[in-house]
């Protein structure tokens, strides 16, 4: 593209815009595995879809400009992203991960790579001391989510991208809660962003898709070999359901930061409510730091019910929005971290961090905003005790 260069315009002219063959305004579905060559060895530029399907190369370009890197990946879900990206590692590295990343994302690193001989520390890397203190010879990256799932902690992505130049190691930054929209890693210093695009870059709770983008030439040859040979690949129509969600991505996230906003001032001052976690409040730790990281606080929240009301008895009191898994659908969603997403994080470690067992996870959707606060506001009234 093409001279505009503003967020809001590059989801839906960015990448490959359209189809130069017919002019169809939306790139077509490729729906092949392989490729007719012309003679032995000669190809119009794809040989197998393992490898490289054109659908797939459209999404894979569009979220390469919008992560402002050189190179991008579509996984076939957010944890796939995420294994080709530890791949990079070998038997005695070691790798830092934030304290409370996705439970996903430590399962596979507990129960996966550690077989293999990848080693992990969980860090508090809001503290940037913590992390220069966990960084030793064999710690080749620092793995982060800002803010982190579920508690909204703030990492400073600059300062952590920073220290670990210093050290000669990477940075990866899961993207996931604020998208290309309101937060670029790669601009902040980080090496590689990753996505479940599952989340708001597809938007509709309609696909499960992962991305991985990086500005470094050595990193994504070595990406691009992982995700030819391990084969975790992103389908086509996935790849064009996918490309069709970012295109609205900004209205979408406006309205999503809107919602978000009441949700959070009106938990606030609900009695039934002990805390409230929203980087858009003024209170938050690390507020000023993520002000200067991202365009915006983003839609997720999360808050502690007060011991007088029931947490059960609040998810079956919701009539809009739904108790399920995930985040970032047009639909408002809830979820019980310690016995879903975080489920696969050791109750020590849960409870150290605060995800406690009244602590309840709100995804706005795009509804109402008043429709929302009388669903939420009615719910917190029939789960008193
Ligand atoms: N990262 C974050 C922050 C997530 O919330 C999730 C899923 O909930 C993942 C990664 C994993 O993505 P997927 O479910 O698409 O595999």
């Amino acid at each position: 593209m093409k001279t505009e260069s503003d967020m809001r315009t590059l989801f839906i002219h960015g990448g490959i815009d359209g189809d130069e063959l017919t002019g169809s305004v939306n790139v077509p579905i490729y729906q092949t595995s392989t490729y007719r060559q012309t003679s032995l060895g000669v190809m119009k530029g794809y040989e197998y879809s393992r490898t490289g399907n054109p659908t797939r190369h459209a999404l894979e370009v569009l979220i390469t400009e919008l992560e402002k890197g050189t190179d991008g990946f579509a996984f076939a879900s957010g944890m796939a992203a995420i294994t080709a990206v530890l791949s990079l590692f070998q038997s005695g590295d070691r790798v830092i991960i934030s304290n409370n990343v996705y439970g996903g994302t430590f399962r596979v690193l507990d129960k996966i790579f550690q077989q293999f001989g990848l080693a992990y520390t969980i860090v508090d890397t809001s503290d940037l001391k913590e992390v220069e203190t966990a960084i030793s010879d064999q710690v080749k990256a620092i793995f982060i989510e800002s803010p982190a799932n579920p508690l909204m902690t703030i990492t400073d992505i600059r300062a952590v991208s920073a220290l670990a130049k210093q050290k000669g190691i990477l940075t990866i930054v899961d993207n996931t809660f604020m998208t290309p929209y309101l937060q670029r890693p790669l601009e902040l210093g980080a090496d590689i962003v990753v996505h479940s695009a599952t989340k708001y870059l597809g938007g509709h709770s309609d696909l499960i898709a992962g991305l991985a983008v990086t500005n470094d030439k050595t990193l994504s040859d070595r990406l691009s070999f992982i995700q030819n040979a391990t084969g975790g690949i992103l389908q086509p129509f996935d790849s064009w359901l996918l490309i069709r969600g970012i295109k609205t991505l900004s209205v979408r996230m406006d309205r999503h930061v809107e919602n978000a906003g009441y949700l959070a001032e009106f938990l606030k001052q609900h009695p039934a409510v002990d805390a409230v976690y929203y980087p858009g409040l003024a209170d938050t730790p690390g507020y000023e730091i993520h002000r200067q990281q991202s365009d915006g606080p983003g839609a997720m929240i999360s808050f502690v019910l007060n011991e007088a009301y029931d947490t059960e008895t609040f998810f079956s009191s919701l009539e809009v929005a739904a108790l399920a898994e995930s985040l970032g659908g047009v639909e408002s969603l809830v979820c019980h971290p310690a016995t879903m997403t975080h489920a696969s994080i050791p109750e020590e470690i849960r409870k150290k961090v605060g995800i406690v067992d009244a602590l309840i996870r709100y995804s706005p959707g795009i509804e109402a905003k008043e429709d929302l606060i009388r669903d939420l506001g009615r719910a917190l009234e029939r789960s008193k005790r």
